[in-house]
């Protein structure tokens, strides 16, 4: 089956077209600034042992993702650059979503029922599901004869206990508005959690792992014999581990201080927790680890004083999740910086004597592959997992429609 995969974000649209049975990536792209000015689209078909990869740029207005999709379909059957002949080969297509809410617990069908039900979960996720939305709109409108599946973020995340989920506020917010912990990145957690048990040669129903998401966003999640049973975000990505420019845990009476000093209001407040806080906010550098890695080794003390404030914060969510689940049988980085930042992986591996393991320094050289990198007695594995949410997508989606 060829399947494409579609993320679609309020200005973007990044797509895959990946074959299921030999779970290859056929080709991939990016549709940037979709009603802005100056669109911009890249496409790379992918090497096959016929021919060498072909990619192209080129700049292209993009009023709404309708016209986005209209172009990805045209440069997926393009006679140079395409990679199949016509979109009846389309086979399905996998959309990524943000928030499913309590009603989503796992990928679905879209249905006219369906996307009303994903937009009554638009109060939780404002500024993504309507994105999403937009992205199955486009695709029906324009392939209304392929089968389009769902595949939620915080799907995998819903078998979380009531303990693990509600927040200690008066719990009418909860009846009333829903209000509670419902996790992001869950198509990453449960592909990587699954992906480190295959690893180990061990029985995913029989496994107790800490998967560190280490991205831009950033999670970590406790998942118990298959089960997730708890993770660092909330309500909303904004809680839990320091990311690229979120703040994470605080007190939440910071808001209500700074607002006053600073005259601000709440929401002009929120944006400076969601984008100006967090490794840039505190480095007053860069959001980006490499940037702040190179700073640290110049003696730059506030990226350094920044690098461990970030290391030590994932090091507090293991220890948690150890208790939550007590004990641990493996602990797993991935993501951007979690699959490529040494430094990181170093520092979080430090604080893990108590639990009888660490990195080793000569394993710990690696970038971007699958690898055990904890020394050879530790008494738990410490693993490096790319994550592959777009493959995660694609096999729900032949999941889900059963085949
Ligand atoms: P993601 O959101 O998963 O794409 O991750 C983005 C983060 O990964 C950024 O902070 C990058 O600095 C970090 N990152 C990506 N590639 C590298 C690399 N080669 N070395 C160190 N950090 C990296």
């Amino acid at each position: 089956m060829k399947v494409l995969i579609i993320n679609c974000g309020s200005s973007s649209l990044k797509y895959q077209l990946i074959d299921s049975e030999t779970e290859k990536v056929l080709a991939k792209g990016l549709c940037e600034r979709i009603g802005i000015e100056g669109g911009m689209l890249s496409h790379t078909a992918s090497e096959t042992p016929e021919r060498e990869a072909r990619k192209i740029e080129k700049a292209v207005e993009m009023p709404d993702h309708v016209k986005a999709v209209e172009l990805v379909i045209e440069c997926l059957t393009d006679k140079e650059y395409g990679v199949i002949g016509s979109l009846e080969d389309i086979d399905a297509v996998g959309h990524r979503l943000v928030h499913g809410g309590e009603r989503f617990s796992e990928a679905t069908l879209i249905t006219d029922e369906v996307i009303k039900a994903i937009e009554e979960c638009n109060d939780l996720a404002p500024l993504h599901n309507p994105a999403n939305l937009t992205g199955i709109r486009s695709c029906r409108q324009l392939m209304p004869e392929v089968p389009m599946v769902g595949v939620f973020d915080t799907a995998f995340h819903q078998t979380m206990p009531k303990k693990a989920y509600l927040y200690g506020i008066p719990y009418e917010y909860y009846e009333k508005y829903k209000i509670r912990r419902y996790g992001f990145h869950g198509t990453s957690h449960s592909y990587v959690s699954k992906r480190a048990a295959e690893i180990l040669h061990k029985n995913y129903q029989d496994f107790k792992v800490i998967v560190c998401h280490l991205g831009n966003g950033a999670s970590v999640s406790a998942v118990k014999n298959g089960q997730c049973v708890d993770t660092s975000m909330g309500l909303t990505p904004l809680e839990g581990l320091f990311m690229g420019t979120r703040s994470g845990d605080l007190d939440p009476a910071i808001l209500e201080f700074i607002c006053n000093k600073e005259n601000l209001s709440i929401s002009e407040m929120l944006t400076i927790l969601n984008k100006k806080s967090g490794v840039l906010g505190l480095s007053k550098l860069s959001s980006d680890f490499r940037d702040l890695i190179a700073a640290a080794n110049d003696g730059n003390e506030l990226a350094r004083t920044t690098l461990e404030a970030y290391s030590y914060r994932v090091a507090k969510y293991i220890g948690a999740y150890t208790a939550a689940m007590n004990g641990v049988d493996a602990i797993v980085f991935t993501a951007g910086i979690g699959e490529n930042n040494s430094d990181v992986r170093q520092l979080v591996g430090d604080y893990l004597s108590y639990l009888g393991t660490g990195v080793d320094r000569s394993k710990n050289d690696v970038r971007g592959k699958e690898a055990v990198i904890s020394y050879d007695e530790a008494r738990i594995p410490i693993l490096i997992v790319p994550t592959n949410e777009e493959l995660a997508i694609a096999r729900e989606t032949v999941k889900v429609l059963g085949r």
